[in-house]
């Protein structure tokens, strides 16, 4: 068996050490090419000592210098380069055969766009990239016959419940519509009134997964099911109006596919991370991930309700952004990054977040998407309103 040299955007987060860890159980099959981080440097510099990539990349040329020196005292070959520019060459060199796309948010889209037009195997954790550029990130993928294997758990769950031919069209492989399970996130019982007064603390203590902060806001606000909802048409080029999100306590069942002659097929497992990026690493083949099995009996019940729109509008605006499709995602992911910021930095509330959102949104109307850059100055534009905004409200 030859081995694949992996490179991992983000490997200092929350997915990132999961990668590694499923990793290190496989040395036969796996090598790692380049890791990045952004901030934390001992983390990356650990990863290194850890797995010897060829390449670490960081923000700026301070970091640089101060793991290069480092990683020189401690014997460590790896070569520390600086930048964006940095992360696209390790993301698209011609050695590497494998990248998990982990950085957050839009700074993830350049790299990983990279490693798509580059033709890699491209493990899509970074939902944001997709959510801003669509159709052209598709179209990438068709172009240069990336294999583009999803690692969000709901989008990787529809993926193995899929027909291997479902690129076909969803009504030629007899599907009706697709159910995106949601856990509802720490706030799913609480009252409208009561999630005014929240704090980032209990917005990132997520019931049932452990993840990044701007991840865990999402999933608070049900933001996250909004960006799923859209990642999910792009991937499987359904409508949105053909997913329905339903929340499912547990986060046991992944999500599920419902088909024309009444079969709906779901996959289920534990919540841990590792099992999706085990499944699209090994992809067709299965290996193991250090997942413990699913013990059924444990989790006895298996609950299931709509979401309240209500008490999380994200879903609404999500849908509506969707629908209205051109940049109006790139506009929608943008509001929400600047404005998750915002309220991490305890600036807003957490009930402001929707409204920055449709404030943003009102005022950019939806253009049709011409190229990467056209995305990228409606990602800057859209950056700009909502904090002018957010600066002249709070
Ligand atoms: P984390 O915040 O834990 O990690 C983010 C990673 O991106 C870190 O390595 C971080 O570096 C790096 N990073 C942050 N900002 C920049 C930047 N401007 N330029 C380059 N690198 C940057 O996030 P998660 O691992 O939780 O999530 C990563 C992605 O995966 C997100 O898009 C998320 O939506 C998606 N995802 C995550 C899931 C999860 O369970 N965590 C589940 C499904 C999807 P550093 O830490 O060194 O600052
Ligand atoms: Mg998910």
């Amino acid at each position: 068996m030859s081995v694949s040299l992996v490179t991992v955007l983000g490997a200092t987060g929350s997915i990132g050490v999961s990668t590694l860890d499923v990793i290190s159980r496989h040395p036969e099959r796996y090598s790692v090419y380049a890791l990045t981080g952004h901030s934390r440097m001992e983390a990356l510099q650990a990863q290194c000592l850890a797995h010897r990539p060829r390449y670490a990349v960081v923000a700026n040329s301070d970091q640089a210098q101060a793991l290069q020196a480092r990683l020189r005292d401690a014997r460590c070959e790896t070569e520390v380069l600086v930048g964006c520019d940095a992360l696209e060459q390790v993301a698209s060199a011609a050695e590497v055969d494998v990248v998990m796309a982990a950085i957050v948010g839009g700074a993830g889209l350049r790299p990983t766009l990279a490693a798509v037009r580059a033709g890699k195997r491209v493990l899509l954790a970074n939902k944001e990239a997709l959510v801003m550029s669509g159709a052209l990130f598709m179209q990438a993928v068709k172009d240069s016959g990336a294999v583009l294997l999803p690692i969000d758990s709901e989008h990787n769950a529809i993926f193995q419940c899929l027909p291997s031919d479902f690129a076909r069209g969803m009504s030629n492989v007899g599907v009706r519509r697709i159910l995106l399970t949601a856990s509802g996130g720490p706030f799913r019982d609480m009252c409208g009134a009561d999630l005014v007064s929240v704090t980032p603390e209990q917005a990132c203590a997520h019931p049932n997964w452990s993840m990044g902060q701007k991840i865990s806001v999402d999933s608070a606000s049900m933001m996250n099911k909004g960006l799923e909802l859209i990642e999910a048409s792009w991937l499987f080029d359904v409508r949105p109006s053909q997913i329905e999100i339903v929340i499912h306590p547990q986060s046991v069942v992944h999500s599920l596919v419902d088909y024309v002659d009444g079969s709906v097929i779901a996959q289920l497992g534990n919540p841990d991370m590792r099992t999706p990026i085990a499944y699209a690493l090994a992809w067709p083949e299965r290996i193991d991930s250090g997942v413990s099995p699913l013990d059924l009996l444990s989790v006895a019940r298996l609950d299931f309700r709509p979401p309240d729109p209500q008490m999380f509008p994200c879903l609404r605006l999500a849908r509506q952004a969707a629908e209205a499709g051109g940049t109006a995602c790139a506009v929608l992911n943008a509001a929400n990054e600047v404005a998750v910021e915002a309220f991490l930095a305890r600036r807003i509330g957490f009930t402001d977040i929707p409204v920055i959102i449709e404030h943003t949104l009102e005022c950019m109307a939806p253009e049709s998407v011409q190229d990467l850059e056209h995305i990228l100055l409606t990602d800057r534009h859209a950056r700009e309103h909502a904090q002018n905004w957010l600066n002249s409200h709070f």
